[in-house]
């Protein structure tokens, strides 16, 4: 199997002024300045963004957005393209969030678009996927998210595939303190793998998949001693630098 490099992502939502992402930024770099075996990343808002790209540039700790359009100029209000999040220095972008999805209405058909340009343009999609509790609680979870994943990545080729990050967050678990059983999170997390085999062969062992939901310093390394979980994205935990940090060191 290809060794692949861990990510831990930070997803800060809609939290964190100016100021403290700065502060943020500065206490971070020095938490974990001397980890280089693990990808570390923060998907801040956009308002966040410059100030980050002050702090963070050409540092360990990469940056990410956690929404993006599909075209890359026009009369999109209150859209932000590819061109201007590397404008910022991101080099990440979360795409097809559960939030995203029920609040916004984003489609599969949008998303496999916005993860399209952003790969055109270098932007490394991390592409959100999971099931919420009724089709877990009727055994549907695996089929749901395996189509999920196919309408996603349509059309894209094995060499773009690679280059994707796949995010498995079942909506239940994000936010709520419930997180899925290593093994449960590993089962689907191996399902994505399998789906993406079936879809653009091999090169699916090289796809980093990550876990997502209810992710803190104490599960952290459980989760990520499953064979087919090579990081985690972390919403609330991540808002808190020494946990940030905590979990960061924890994988290693
Ligand atoms: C998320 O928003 O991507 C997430 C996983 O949130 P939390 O860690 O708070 O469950």
């Amino acid at each position: 199997m290809t060794a692949r490099r861990p990510l831990i992502a930070g997803n800060w939502k809609m939290y964190k002024t100016v100021q403290e992402a700065r502060d943020f930024a500065a206490e971070i770099l020095e938490l974990v300045d001397n980890v280089t075996d693990v990808d570390v990343a923060i998907c801040a808002p956009f308002t966040a963004l410059p100030v980050l790209k002050d702090e963070l540039e050409e540092s360990i700790v990469h940056i990410g957005a956690q929404n993006m359009y599909f075209e890359t100029q026009g009369a999109f209000t209150g859209e932000i393209s590819p061109l201007m999040l590397k404008d910022l220095a991101c080099t990440f972008v979360i795409l097809g969030h559960s939030e995203r999805r029920e609040y916004f209405k984003e489609d599969d058909v949008l998303i496999a678009k916005k993860v399209k340009t952003a790969l055109d343009h270098g932007l490394t999609p991390i592409l959100c996927v999971g099931e919420n509790l009724t089709l877990r609680e009727s055994g549907q979870a695996a089929a749901y998210v395996r189509e999920q994943v196919e309408q996603d990545i349509h059309g894209l080729s094995p060499e773009e595939v690679k280059k994707i990050v796949v995010a498995y967050e079942p909506i239940w678990a994000i936010g709520t303190g419930r997180t899925a059983s290593p093994q449960d999170a590993q089962d689907m997390c191996a399902a994505i793998r399998g789906t993406l085999t079936s879809l653009v062969g091999a090169v699916s062992s090289q796809v980093r998949i990550l876990y997502g939901g209810s992710v803190k310093s104490g599960n952290i390394a459980e989760l990520m001693s499953q064979p087919d979980i090579d990081g985690a994205l972390v919403g609330g935990a991540s808002l808190d630098v020494q946990e940030f940090a905590k979990m960061i060191h924890g994988v290693r």
